[in-house]
């Protein structure tokens, strides 16, 4: 056997580079019991040439040690601003390509409101793009048309979490002067199959059109999930509150592979990391702003450019990373697997998400209190024993 099927579930990211790679179709990406999908071998097609394990980027691990520059900015445009999920830097960078009649690739909801990975060529389309969407994209052909575009010399820009640019790279196989990678600081990938779950037990029979992970109305500190529906009503629910977004952030649903994450820190295939700078007050006060400051980390020459190019349009100062990590472990860590977890799926098929979600956050809250009412009692044992 010299096919994907080597990779075990634990540390495949779902990529989709297999998938792209096979000359033979022999690959299928189907979604396992948890939501996520996984390449599946076909083995009547597969002729075992191996070609999928090369670009796996798992299987070819790497160990990078990329350069950091790094600023926090944000968009000048406050409209543009106010639709993106920190301070815009992608949207900034995103119409700079597109200006040069590249194409952007990057994740969206389609119209069932899964999340998956298009191409767009036009600015009327880049609201499509914009705005963090909490759920595992799935990328199907892109890489594809990507390799395509840049066989065309079209500039393209690919947006995504850091194991999908370590796939695209591993599969283009050499560098592309015209193509540049953004990543994100990632927290790690939600469940698909959960996300449709929550959504058709929270609006039923009624049709979500579209919807806002944040929206910032209020101010970043104050985000909303707001859904929009097909008879024009607006649902909005304060993210502080949301059980979907209480379960993302516990972990409750994330890919198994986030908990080993090979793409952390330094070891990173793109051009530039962008994410959400948390402690921008305590480092850099004066660039604080109500709807949010963007991380920005260039590691490459090209990246580097990149910015330069665009730096009229934003409000920008450097930064060190280490200060974008104070609040964003994320940017350096994977995500942290919880008992909780195997709980969630023992529990998830007999009862609403948001039930389940609520009542793993209990019990973790009641742990919580037993755990400190024991330290306690141990902590006035010992001090008794002490005097
Ligand atoms: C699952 C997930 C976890 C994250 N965890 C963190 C974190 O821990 N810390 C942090 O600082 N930032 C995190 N982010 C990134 C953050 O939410 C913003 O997306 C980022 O700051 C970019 O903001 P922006 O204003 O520049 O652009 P935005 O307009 O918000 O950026 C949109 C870009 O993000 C990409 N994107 C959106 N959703 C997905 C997705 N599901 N899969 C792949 N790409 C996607 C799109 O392709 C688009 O190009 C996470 C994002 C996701 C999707």
């Amino acid at each position: 056997m010299n096919n994907i099927s080597k990779i075990s579930k634990n540390k495949c990211n779902g990529c989709s580079a297999c998938y792209n790679s096979c000359l033979k179709n022999a690959i299928l990406m189907k979604e396992d019991e948890e939501g996520f999908v996984y390449p599946e071998i076909q083995t009547d097609k597969c002729i075992n040439c191996g070609k999928c394990l090369n670009v796996c980027p798992n299987y070819n691990l790497k160990t990078l040690n990329v350069d950091e520059v790094a600023y926090a900015c944000y968009s000048k445009d406050i409209n543009q601003h106010m639709v993106s999920s920190s301070g815009g830097f992608f949207a900034e960078a995103a119409k700079y390509i597109l200006s040069k009649n590249g194409t952007i690739y990057g994740a969206a909801f389609n119209n069932d409101m899964k999340v998956e990975h298009i191409g767009i060529s036009r600015i009327e389309d880049l609201n499509k793009l914009t705005g963090t969407k909490y759920v595992q994209s799935k990328i199907g052909d892109c890489f594809n048309l990507i390799k395509n575009d840049l066989r065309k010399d079209k500039y393209v820009l690919f947006s995504g979490t850091p194991c999908q640019v370590a796939g695209l790279k591993n599969f283009l196989n050499r560098d592309y002067d015209k193509l540049i990678c953004i990543d994100l600081i990632c927290h790690g990938v939600p469940s698909p199959e959960v996300w449709k779950r929550y959504i058709s037990e929270k609006f039923g029979d009624r049709k979500v059109i579209n919807m806002k992970f944040r929206n910032k109305e209020n101010g970043i500190s104050n985000v909303l999930l707001q859904f929009e529906l097909d008879n024009g009503e607006l649902y909005s629910e304060a993210y502080k509150d949301c059980l979907y977004i209480q379960g993302f952030i516990n972990n409750y649903y994330t890919r198994r592979s986030c908990f080993s994450c090979s793409f952390k820190g330094k070891n990173r295939y793109s051009d530039i990391t962008i994410g959400d700078f948390w402690s921008i007050n305590e480092f850099h006060n004066e660039m604080t702003n109500k709807y949010g400051v963007s991380a920005v980390i260039a590691h490459t020459n090209k990246g580097k450019a990149l910015i330069e190019s665009i730096t009229e349009n934003l409000s920008i100062c450097g930064a060190k990373s280490t200060e974008i990590a104070v609040w964003n472990e994320s940017l350096n860590e994977p995500a942290k697997l919880t008992k909780y977890r195997s709980m969630f799926y023992s529990l998830w098929q007999d009862d609403t998400v948001d039930n389940v979600i609520r009542n793993l956050m209990s019990i973790k809250k009641e742990n919580q209190i037993e755990n400190k009412c024991f330290l306690k009692k141990m902590y006035e044992r010992i001090k008794k024993w002490l005097v």
